[in-house]
């Protein structure tokens, strides 16, 4: 399949051309006719899968086909909502980068920065909106947008927004909108919350799901370093040192883990930065500035302020915490072996993290090889350390105590997406 014969205008096959893709990933040759044909879609695509092409290229293609009425003002025609400031602001970069030959212009709406230019913006017109929920309402409540020529709904990244609390300013959001509109549902998942959101949000919408996870999972090199707790830090400047790693991205569990495991490193000599949701917005795009330009060889980072993150071709991702929902997991590994090339993700387990590593075999259906590092083997006879992490993370002590290296078969008990996926990195 070529993207040429998608029904995309010239001007679009030369923006994707200029970008020097192929052809199409599944999600957009299953998404983009879809979208021209103006259906609604709900798609299961994660990170990595080129799902941001899958829905702006048709968004930019219906615009394009489809003139607006003469107005005094341009009306907002389109509208996608995001999770995170991050993702609003790659799919922002993604509009131009595929409309550049195209006149559509596009306002990126998020909080933690100056609201007076985005003001600005909306007031000389835009025929594209892509926002956060909550600042999105800030201008709602000003009065200085107008959403009821929208045209396209793009809800991107369903399950995280769910996840984040966002679900009833999507709903004031929704009744802001026009009855009569196209809306495209993206989502890694399509848990039950979705699932309900999508049966209230699309019309007979067809369904796409080209992000079997372990599709992504197969490209990435997984290995488990078992550790004791207090030598984790040690174990991560040493593989990054021995194994001249130059652009490593690494998780913890909370924002002050990862303060604290960036200052560390410094001290290592080994320069690094770290990006969640306690840092300002200029903080985080210079940190993943220099990170991607080389000057910062460690990105140190919590769930949230990871998702989206348009890293292309990262070579290593490191669990310095395993999280403790195991999708999210899949998600930071899926930062690695992206668009086709192979990568690596480490997990540094310490003994009172067996019962999530668990839970993420479990998930995965696969057990991860260990290889204990000379010099970092953890102790047999110490005593688990307790995690670091809030007090509701003691629903895994059960299994600690029992828990051994290698995985055993067992039913997944249910247990709703933590608070600390939520908390963590906003
Ligand atoms: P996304 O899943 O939208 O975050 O995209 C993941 C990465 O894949 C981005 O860095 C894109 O630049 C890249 N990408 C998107 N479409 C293609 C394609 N057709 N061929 C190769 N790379 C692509």
């Amino acid at each position: 399949m070529s993207f040429s014969s998608l029904g995309l205008s010239a001007e679009l096959l030369r923006a994707v051309s200029d970008q020097g893709y192929a052809e199409p990933t599944p999600v957009q040759s299953r998404a983009i006719p879809v979208v021209l044909s103006g259906r609604d879609l709900m798609a299961a695509a994660q990170t990595g899968t080129g799902k941001t092409a899958g829905f702006t290229l048709p968004l930019l293609q219906h615009l394009q086909s489809n003139p607006a009425m003469a107005a005094r003002r341009k009306p907002v025609r389109v509208l996608v909502l995001t999770p995170t400031r991050e993702l609003a602001a790659q799919v922002g970069e993604s509009v131009q980068t595929y409309g550049k030959y195209l006149p559509f212009t596009t306002a990126v709406i998020f909080g933690g920065v100056n609201i007076n230019p985005q003001m600005d913006k909306l007031h000389r017109g835009v025929d594209i909106v892509v926002a956060t929920p909550g600042r999105l309402l800030d201008h709602v409540q000003q009065k200085t947008i107008d959403l009821s020529k929208v045209e396209i709904l793009v809800l991107d990244e369903g399950d995280r927004m769910l996840d984040m609390g966002f679900i009833r300013d999507i709903r004031r959001i929704l009744g802001l909108l026009p009855h009569r509109r196209q809306n495209l549902l993206f989502s890694a998942t399509f848990s039950e919350d979705i699932r309900q959101l999508a049966a209230g949000l699309l019309k007979n919408p067809e369904t796409i799901d080209v992000a079997p996870r372990n599709s992504t999972v197969e490209l990435i090199t997984q290995r488990v370093h078992p550790v004791d707790k207090g030598h984790k830090r040690e174990l991560l400047a040493h593989l990054i040192k021995s194994g001249d790693w130059r652009q490593v991205l690494v998780f913890t569990r909370t924002k002050h883990g990862a303060n604290r495991l960036c200052e560390q490193l410094q001290k290592d000599g080994i320069q690094s930065a770290a990006i969640h949701g306690n840092k300002t917005q200029s903080a985080r795009t210079r940190a993943l500035a220099d990170f991607k330009q080389g000057r910062v060889r460690v990105l140190v980072a919590t769930d949230i302020a990871a998702r989206g993150l348009d890293i292309d071709q990262l070579p290593h991702v490191v669990n310095f915490d395993l999280p403790n929902v195991p999708e999210d997991y899949v998600h930071r590994i899926g930062r690695t072996g992206r668009a086709g090339s192979t990568g690596e993700a480490i997990s540094l387990v310490s003994p009172d993290e067996r019962g999530l590593l668990k839970d993420i075999e479990r998930l995965l259906r696969q057990e991860l090889p260990r290889a204990a590092v000379n010099d970092f083997k953890p102790d047999p006879h110490a005593r688990p350390e307790p995690a670091d992490r809030p007090a509701h993370g003691a629903r895994h002590s059960h299994r600690q105590e029992s828990g051994g290296w290698h995985s055993r078969p067992g039913s997944r008990g249910h247990r709703p997406r933590s608070a600390t996926s939520r908390n963590a990195g906003r």
